[in-house]
């Protein structure tokens, strides 16, 4: 027998990868007895209704959360505060109302100031992505063995953080409470610094004037690969990361800058102990990554698991926001 429903009526705004994988989670594990979708445009609204993952797809933000006792934002970072004051007067008494968001400190202090009394605003962030983006992006498993962070601000009802993460749960996360500051940090330098890497990484190699475009395509079985994968991230969504984190990205850029400036002296100096030293402790790391369960030690260079069943793929891969 499955697990009572979490929820009566689930409103999703917006319905992209994260969106609508939520409306295909909830749907598979009955974690919300109906599932009301919206999003901006009427192309994205016109393909949710097509695809079916939702029970009533919805012109407006403020009709779609009417009577909804989830309301969960899974938009731009950017956009939140603007959604947030559109919905405020529409919303049901002790509604819980979340959002998605790769950065949390930004996003509690543009909705805040629109929650009413006697709604409950549990911020959160599962930490599952693919490149991919729009509403045919989405599948079921995207948050399966997949953390979902929740950042309530404190006073919080108890309660009320307790279902959501009971909800994520049932979508098969593994999820995690701390402050909004504390995971801006963390995110800061496993998710949004490798992100900004790769996009320097990409296109730096496109620019190199000695190296045609054509080898940089051919050669790419090595490691650029893997950051081309990673720099193909919405530009959208990425824009608005950095700009909402940008203190936490710009201390994590600052210790980055200093150790990329020794490995560069070592190498200028031909100072082999001081580079094995270095890869030895950052090997470890790595396999301390895989001793936990967070990856596969096999790589996979973009190529579907072998390991993995079919329903499991596309594969999230490691760096996500
Ligand atoms: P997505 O696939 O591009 O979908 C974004 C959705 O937001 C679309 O429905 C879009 O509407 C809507 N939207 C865009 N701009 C908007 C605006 N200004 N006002 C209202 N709605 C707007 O993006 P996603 O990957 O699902 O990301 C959504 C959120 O999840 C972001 O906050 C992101 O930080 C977070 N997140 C993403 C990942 C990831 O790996 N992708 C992982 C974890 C969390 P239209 O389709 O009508 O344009």
């Amino acid at each position: 027998m499955s697990a009572p429903a979490v929820f009566n009526r689930l409103a999703l705004i917006g319905m992209g990868l994260i969106g609508s994988s939520i409306a295909r989670a909830a749907r598979v594990q009955g974690a919300a007895k109906s599932i009301v979708a919206t999003a901006r445009s009427a192309a994205t609204r016109r393909r949710v209704a097509e695809l079916g993952i939702a029970d009533q797809v919805i012109e407006s933000n403020a009709a779609a959360v009417e009577g909804a006792d989830l309301v969960i934002l899974c938009i731009p970072v950017g956009a939140c505060g603007a959604v947030a004051a559109e919905i405020s007067s529409h919303l049901a008494p002790a509604a819980i109302v979340s959002d998605v968001g790769s950065v949390k400190g930004a996003v509690l202090r543009d909705m805040s100031p629109h929650i009413p009394a006697g709604v409950h605003f549990v911020p959160a962030h599962p930490v599952a992505g693919t490149e991919h983006s729009g509403p045919d992006a989405g599948f079921a498993q995207l948050f399966v063995n997949r953390w979902c962070i929740l950042t309530p601000p404190a006073g919080t009802d108890t309660a009320a953080v307790e279902r959501l993460a009971t909800f994520w749960r049932l979508l098969g996360a593994d999820v995690e409470t701390m402050s909004a500051e504390h995971h801006d940090l963390v995110l800061g330098i496993t998710s949004h610094l490798p992100h900004l890497i790769a996009y320097t990484i990409v296109g730096t190699a496109d620019e190199l004037s000695q190296v045609t475009r054509s080898e940089v395509l051919r050669f790419s079985a090595g490691g650029f690969r893997d950051f081309t994968r990673i720099a193909a991230s919405d530009p959208t969504m990425w824009r608005d990361v950095f700009l909402a984190n940008k203190d936490a990205v710009l201390k994590m850029l600052g210790r980055f800058h200093e150790d990329l400036a020794a490995l560069t002296r070592a190498i200028r100096r031909g100072d082999g102990e001081m580079l094995f030293d270095h890869f030895s402790r950052t090997r470890a790391i790595r396999r301390g990554i895989v001793e936990i369960g967070q990856d596969s030690p096999t790589p996979d260079f973009g190529r579907p698991h072998p390991d993995l069943p079919h329903e499991r793929l596309p594969r999230p891969y490691s760096a996500e926001s």
